[in-house]
């Protein structure tokens, strides 16, 4: 399962001094990491933890560039994401979870299968979840509503702007299409493997600190790509909180992005984890001190 995560990462870090000085230069980078901070974060703290969860409140333009923004990482409109993250959440790993590794069974082929469902099989064989059941208050929200039936036209935005401005920048159709190809293409395809890693195995391998009813786990080897999400199993644990990462050393970028939203004052009400909260979801909870 690691090595499903690591090989492609390191087929993409070769290619890049192959491609360097011809096919990829410093403009094409940046755009394509700009645009996957951008649209990641969108997805994290957008998409995830305010829309889906409410862990924190925020104030209308927040709230629309939040839902364009995650619009931008292509992983479907707004309300179905939304909509399919609330309903894993009431089934995890279980009957009606739209993406559990285990759906198959607990056997070695089983869960291979299961895990490529989960990785990106159910985008393929799933029924829509139902909106009036899992997403109401989107409904009614005129802003989303707006972002959410502009999906396509941000879909090609956000594929093809890139190359837009690569093409202006170095005047040339070249540099439209090494920017159309790294800051778009690129971009988007290791994004998408991030974020299903979450739904694949972030519920498969790794460490279970928390008390969850489900599978969800914490890997630490995608902290950083998936912006803090891979902090799964306390996410599980305790949906709502602001914070995945916790721990000493859990690196949560998207934690860090909305306490930097409270303190311009675009985003108030986030809900921290408390310490006696995480005592009470701990496994172990720590023993008293001796004196
Ligand atoms: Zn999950
Ligand atoms: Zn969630």
């Amino acid at each position: 399962m690691y090595a499903f995560a690591i090989v492609p990462a390191l087929a993409l870090v070769a290619a890049v001094p192959l491609a360097w000085g011809w096919g990829l230069t410093w403009l094409d980078a940046g755009l394509a990491l700009g645009m996957y901070v951008v649209s990641m974060l969108g997805v994290t703290v957008g998409f995830h933890r305010y829309f889906t969860h409410g862990s924190f409140k925020a104030n209308r333009p927040l709230r629309i560039a939040l839902a364009v923004a995650g619009s931008l990482a292509v992983q479907g409109p707004v309300r179905h994401w939304v909509a399919d993250h609330r309903r894993h959440h009431a089934y995890a790993d279980a009957e009606g979870d739209p993406h559990s590794p285990w759906r198959y069974g607990t056997s070695p082929a089983a869960l291979v299968r299961g895990f490529w469902h989960a990785h990106m099989g159910w985008i393929f064989d799933r029924s829509l979840t139902d909106q009036r059941r899992f997403t109401p208050d989107l409904l009614a929200d005129p802003d989303v509503d707006r972002v959410h039936r502009a999906f396509s036209l941000l879909t090609i935005l956000s594929i093809f702007g890139p190359s837009v401005v690569g093409g202006l920048v170095t005047w040339s159709w070249w540099g439209a299409f090494t920017a159309f190809f790294w800051a778009g293409l690129v971009r988007v395809a290791v994004s998408h493997h991030v974020a299903w890693s979450t739904n694949s195995i972030c519920h498969l391998v790794g460490e279970r600190p928390w008390r969850a009813r489900d599978r969800s786990t914490n890997v630490w080897l995608l902290a950083i790509p998936s912006m803090g999400e891979s902090w799964h199993n306390l996410h599980h644990a305790d949906p709502t909180s602001a914070r995945h990462g916790v721990g000493r050393g859990e690196i949560d970028i998207s934690a860090a992005v909305i306490r930097l939203f409270e303190r311009v004052g675009w985003a108030h009400d986030a809900r921290w984890p408390s310490e006696k909260r995480l005592t009470k979801l701990a496994v172990r909870p720590e023993p008293a001190a001796a004196d």
